[in-house]
């Protein structure tokens, strides 16, 4: 039987982070994946340059029951410390829009730097390892992989969460904290695109592929970047990131013209245009096709000088304030990350160590961290990895 001190699950960036760590404090480290290949999700991350990390990583941009749980590893390991290390290795990088950097080459320069760093400190990586039983007794834990079995005095759950199952994702971590009964906060599909029900779909069909600049809503969240049209609802950088706060049955609001008093700009109008519609007014400053979605069969038809005070309120809420049912969202096909894991009231903040279970450890996605859209998540997988890679 092999032993080690180490049995890290999940090769992703949480625990390729912490192999290159603790190999680096002189422990043997096994880094187990069932997937072909290291690091995956990096590699087809941010449309192939991975958006690795952001300038800007406050604990606000980190949704969980406790969100200050975060705090401790990202002030620990920070994103200036993932800049240095990346550039200490001739990664060039350049900061793209609101903080986020990426690689200015392929991603793929990222999961070299691991798979060379691990190389350095001896850790020893079995990719198609299927992982089965995991048991714990006195001497520490005994793991049944591809048909054998191995001893560490620590495991590293690091199996990310649920999003995309076609490249490796599965439930692995949450049955483990089920197991050693620590409670799991309910997962979602976050940063996901959001889909509309027939009728509502019907609607906005035609305008698939346009994007405006907009502020999409929920009443504990709201963000101003792209959103997109699609053949099944939303998407776009707005309505990626409200779809990590919105859940079933609740309305989103959409802003389809930030920083316009639209009331005034259609009072204005009524006096010069009165005789003309509102969606011919309006596709001055929105694409034609919006303009005419939202204003169609508003009051009859009825030119701008025709309607009431309060029909033109109505009207400059159609584009101010545009309230949206989602009938749900496109799940873990596409979702960028998986909302909910294991609780973080069950894991130790400095060390990622389960309280109730010495020397089982959670980092990553797995846990119940989620961040915005923008390198927050692989900040929060880099700099978790980091600090359980001190201890184990
Ligand atoms: C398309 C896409 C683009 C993204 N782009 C960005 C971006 O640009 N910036 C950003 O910050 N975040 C991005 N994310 C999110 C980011 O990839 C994840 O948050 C991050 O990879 C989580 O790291 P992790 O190590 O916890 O999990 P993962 O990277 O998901 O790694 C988990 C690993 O565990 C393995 N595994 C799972 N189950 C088992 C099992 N049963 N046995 C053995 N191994 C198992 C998987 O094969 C995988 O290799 C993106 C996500 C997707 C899907």
């Amino acid at each position: 039987m092999q032993e080690f001190d180490v049995v890290i699950i999940g090769a992703g960036a949480a625990g390729m982070m912490c192999a290159v760590e603790a190999g680096a404090r002189g422990r043997r480290v096994l880094l187990l994946d069932h997937a072909k290949s290291l690091g995956e999700k990096i590699r087809i991350s941010g449309g192939g340059r991975c958006n690795f990390t952001n300038l800007d990583c406050r604990a606000e941009a980190f949704l969980s029951q406790n969100p200050k749980f975060a705090i401790s590893a990202l002030s620990r390991f920070s994103q200036w410390d993932f800049i240095d290390r990346i550039e200490a290795e001739g990664i060039a990088w350049h900061e793209k829009t609101l903080g986020q950097l990426f690689c200015d080459g392929s991603a793929t320069q990222i999961i070299e730097m691991f798979a060379r760093g691990m190389a350095a400190v001896r850790v020893e990586i079995g990719l198609r390892s299927d992982v089965g039983e995991v048991r714990r007794d006195k001497s520490g834990f005994t793991l049944r992989v591809a048909g054998t079995e191995v001893k560490a005095r620590s495991v590293v759950i690091a199996t990310g969460g649920l999003s995309i199952p076609k490249i490796g994702a599965s439930g692995f971590g949450y049955d483990i904290a089920r197991q050693f009964e620590l409670a799991v906060e309910e997962t979602r599909a976050g940063l996901v695109p959001l889909t509309f029900a027939p009728h509502d779909l019907a609607k906005i069909k035609p305008l698939a592929g346009l994007s405006v600049d907009a502020i999409v809503a929920t009443s504990d969240a709201q963000f101003r970047e792209g959103l997109l049209f699609t053949h099944r609802g939303l998407s776009g950088p707005s309505v990626l990131q409200i779809s990590s706060y919105w859940r079933e049955g609740r309305a989103i609001s959409v802003d389809l013209m930030p920083g316009q008093d639209m009331y005034e700009f259609f009072r204005a109008r009524k006096s010069g245009q009165g005789g003309q519609v509102p969606a011919t007014v309006l596709s001055e400053v929105l694409p034609k096709r919006l303009a005419r979605m939202l204003c169609q069969g508003y009051c009859g038809g009825k030119t701008l000088a025709n309607l009431t005070e309060d029909e033109l309120r109505g009207l400059a809420d159609l584009v101010s304030n545009w309230a949206i049912n989602p009938a749900g969202t496109e799940g873990y096909r596409t979702a960028e990350v998986t909302c909910g894991g294991v609780s973080t009231n069950e894991i130790n903040a400095r060390t990622m160590e389960a309280r109730k279970v010495p020397g089982l450890y959670f980092i990553g996605e797995v846990v119940d961290v989620t961040g915005w859209l923008g390198g927050y998540n692989f900040q929060w997988a880099w700099s978790s990895g980091w600090a359980a890679g001190q201890v184990v």
